[in-house]
């Protein structure tokens, strides 16, 4: 019965994974292994004007990959009318980690603001914040993230709280606005540990406690920048991610009210619409390349190529947060050279799709 039912699963693996056999095209031809090319991971960010004027804002999500709420959280949001003053939103600044679901696959990305090597993989990425923030000139920068824990029971965990740098800080009053923001949504907030103090770091005082703070990207912003910044943080022990991305609309009605932003649908009805939000594209494929003819995949399948192949991924179709990986080498690389076999992975942010295998014949 045993050895009945492990033949049964070898010979379904099998049906699973038809070959298919691809000629090799003169353009593909490399020495000896096949090529694997991946798309870039794009730097998202988005830019929404309302026709009344008022304030702007710049959210920043994702710089820890493993964070969804904060990431869901930012691209809810681009998909608003800005009906007054001006939304500028990077929702994946740290794509790489979240495709690997990780904190920092390259590091801590928010110990990367004061001083980085041009040589660091996420360099580009850093960059493009420090640009968003000095072409677009923001009122305020809300860093969004999931930490660790609940700040209301426990001073040492950053997860639920409105992080400062210093009560007041060139004139801005962080202390102040963080405040209000926290009374308002802990009015909306029943359960002790849920509720969202504000955590002062002084980053700015000599004696901190959090020196490391200073290589922040709210630390940046305030000293570098001269643009007020606060970090927005859920619990990464929240029961659902769902109300991860809730806390965080939350306090972003609230911050938005202070600034002068309005959007359409308004924070009442996103807050009740989250689940659509959340849920995956109801199709996903992969459209691919392999010496000159063009292939949809949407399932595990295996893909037996001759040496000097190629095998290019041109675009990935679910959501906005789809996109291919291959845990089989560094996920910095798009493009390299494989001589046995590489398993590729599409997926969609932190879920994973489907597998799909690239054989070398
Ligand atoms: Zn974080």
């Amino acid at each position: 019965m045993e050895n009945l039912r492990r033949r049964d699963f070898i010979t379904s693996l099998f049906s699973l994974s038809f070959p298919i056999i691809f000629p090799v095209s003169a353009l593909g031809k490399t020495l000896g292994n096949v090529r694997v090319e991946l798309p870039d991971y794009l730097f998202q960010e988005y830019l929404l004007t309302g026709k009344e004027k008022g304030g702007k804002i710049l959210i920043i999500g994702g710089i820890h990959g493993n964070e969804p709420g904060a990431y869901k959280a930012s691209e809810i949001l681009k998909s608003v009318k800005v009906k007054k003053g001006e939304l500028i939103i990077a929702p994946r600044a740290n794509v790489v980690s979240i495709l690997a679901n990780v904190r920092g696959y390259n590091g801590d990305m928010n110990r990367k603001f004061q001083y980085l090597s041009n040589k660091d993989p996420d360099y580009e990425r850093v960059q493009k914040i420090k640009e968003l923030i000095a072409e677009t000139k923001p009122d305020v920068v809300l860093s969004l993230h999931d930490g660790f824990g609940f700040h209301a029971v426990n001073r040492k965990a950053w997860g639920q709280c409105i992080v400062i740098d210093e009560k007041v800080y060139k004139g801005f009053h962080l202390g102040r606005i963080a405040e209000a923001v926290s009374k308002s949504v802990n009015r909306r907030i029943e359960k002790r540990e849920w509720k969202i103090p504000v955590y002062n770091t002084h980053t700015f005082s000599p004696s901190t406690k959090h020196p490391e703070q200073r290589k922040s990207l709210t630390y940046y912003c305030l000293s570098k920048q001269n643009v007020p910044a606060f970090c927005l943080e859920t619990s990464k022990q929240l029961p659902s991610l769902r109300l991860k991305v809730l806390f965080h609309l939350m306090m972003l009605k609230e911050f938005f009210e202070i600034y002068g932003v309005e959007i359409s649908p308004d924070f009442d009805v996103l807050e009740k619409e989250i689940d659509k939000f959340l849920a995956p594209a109801k199709f996903y494929s992969v459209k691919a390349e392999i010496n000159g003819r063009t292939v949809e995949i949407s399932s595990g399948k295996t893909f037996y190529l001759h040496k000097g192949s190629y095998f290019k991924v041109l675009s990935c179709h679910g959501t906005e947060g789809t996109n291919v990986i291959c845990k089989d080498v560094n996920l910095n690389w798009r493009s390299f050279h494989i001589k046995r076999r590489v398993a590729l992975t599409l997926k969609d942010d932190f879920r994973k799709i489907f597998d799909f295998r690239v054989v070398v014949v």
